[in-house]
């Protein structure tokens, strides 16, 4: 035992004594600096938070020939970036309007953003306002500044893969969160602007497609839309400012590249399945009004239309709710053909297989999600129940207490999983 103290002390202290002392080149300065968070670490850090990303924005498009179009736009501009690393590229379903980064490479824009672009160079000019956020260190500097110290403790525990540990697992969890709320400053904004409009332009696209995304942007937001400016604030100084770069540094930038065929096709794509998303976003207020069987009329319309595994997802999710436990689990399997990375219909199947006592087969689809979202409280309840009742008695001890560390208190199943810890602990 203290053996083991010691090794964790020591461990703790020699990534202290790494991370503290890490000298970096600044990407954009290209001077020598000094930081509490390496590359590497923020790359892994970006990648723990993808699928957080993807759940919470409805999952993946399905469509592979628009994923690979995001991703040959995406790193066709990463490339003129100085900066080196895991730079990726998703589309999700999202109706709202945004996009984001993620530290260490990860770049995400909603279908509802591609609705409203016009032009190829609209999304160029996004993807370059995103990636200067990361060429700049935005996130890391946030997550610096935020966490700290506490942050080493959090990253030891996924560096380790051991989720385990209610520490570790309340760490990513909060750094998470803080990641996909993070609201940058008003001058990190305008560095991320004039970033934006120097790698469209070195990447060959006419960096005013950013200025005519702003304007629409500015134009939308009386209605309170557009989700991106919750999170990218846009007074008309950042405008200005974005007006004046173009003017004075690239004022012949008609040449350059403002559409493509391909852009018009894939918005074409798009457009066709919007019909369908339209149902399932009306779905999800009925759902939530807990009106399932006026939900479930709706998504059989979607599906119709366009099968796509953010339909399908709400659809098990409404079978669930009406205690039809199969077709749950069926739906929940033709999401995750359509997309693995989604998180939600894993739990989904994962808690319609408890229900019905399919306590194995639960647990293999449970620690599925949790391999991709290992901070979900519903989720380590679900695996304590089913360890409980195959009578694995460690693992369901584990589980049902990292749930109530992790429930805020309103999941319903808090009495059942203290009545199960007493008996459980009784033995
Ligand atoms: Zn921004």
């Amino acid at each position: 035992m203290k053996k083991r103290f010691f090794k964790l002390f020591f461990l703790i202290f020699l990534s202290f004594i790494c991370l503290s002392c890490v000298s970096e080149i600044d990407p954009i300065s290209g001077e020598k600096t000094y930081t509490l968070l390496s590359t590497e670490e923020e790359i892994r850090i970006g990648h723990k938070v993808i699928p957080s990303a993807i759940n919470e924005n409805d999952g993946l498009y399905p469509d592979r020939e628009i994923q690979n179009y995001i991703k040959e736009m995406g790193n066709k501009i990463a490339k003129v970036t100085p900066r080196k690393v895991d730079y990726q590229f998703y589309v999700v379903n999202s109706s709202q309007i945004n996009a984001f980064a993620l530290p260490g490479g990860p770049v995400f824009v909603t279908r509802g953003l591609l609705l409203k672009m016009d032009k190829e160079s609209e999304l160029a000019g996004v993807l370059a306002h995103e990636l200067g956020h990361i060429n700049a260190r935005h996130h890391a500097k946030f997550l610096e500044k935020t966490y700290g110290m506490n942050m080493l403790l959090g990253i030891l525990g996924i560096a380790l893969q051991d989720s385990k540990y209610a520490s570790a697992v309340m760490s990513l969890a909060q750094i998470s969160a803080g990641l996909l709320q993070l609201k940058f400053s008003r001058d990190q904004e305008n560095e991320a602007d004039s970033l934006g409009v120097r790698f469209s332009y070195d990447s060959g696209y006419d960096p005013k497609g950013l200025l005519t995304m702003f304007e629409k942007f500015k134009a939308m937001e009386r209605g309170g839309t557009v989700e991106w400016l919750s999170t990218h604030p846009l007074p008309d100084t950042r405008i200005k400012n974005v007006q004046q770069i173009i003017s004075e540094k690239y004022p012949h930038s008609s040449s350059l590249i403002q559409d493509s065929e391909r852009f018009r096709a894939i918005k074409a794509k798009i457009i066709s399945t919007k019909d369908s998303y339209d149902y399932v976003e009306k779905a999800k207020k009925y759902i939530k009004s807990r009106n399932y069987n006026e939900a479930l009329s709706l998504l059989d319309k979607a599906i119709e239309i366009y099968g796509s595994n953010y339909a399908y997802t709400y659809r098990a999710l409404v079978n669930l709710n009406l205690n039809k436990y199969n077709n749950a689990i069926s739906d929940a399997d033709k999401a995750i053909q359509l997309d693995s990375l989604y998180f939600k219909p894993f739990l989904i199947k994962g808690i319609a297989l408890t229900k019905i006592g399919k306590w194995r087969e639960s647990i293999v689809s449970l620690n599925k999600a949790k391999q991709l979202i290992p901070d979900n409280a519903d989720l380590y309840y679900y695996l304590g129940v089913d360890y409980h009742e195959i009578g694995d008695r460690k693992n369901a001890i584990e589980h049902l207490s990292t749930a109530l560390n992790l429930t805020d208190g309103k999941r319903g199943w808090e009495a059942d999983a203290q009545r199960r810890l007493i008996m459980l602990k009784k033995y």
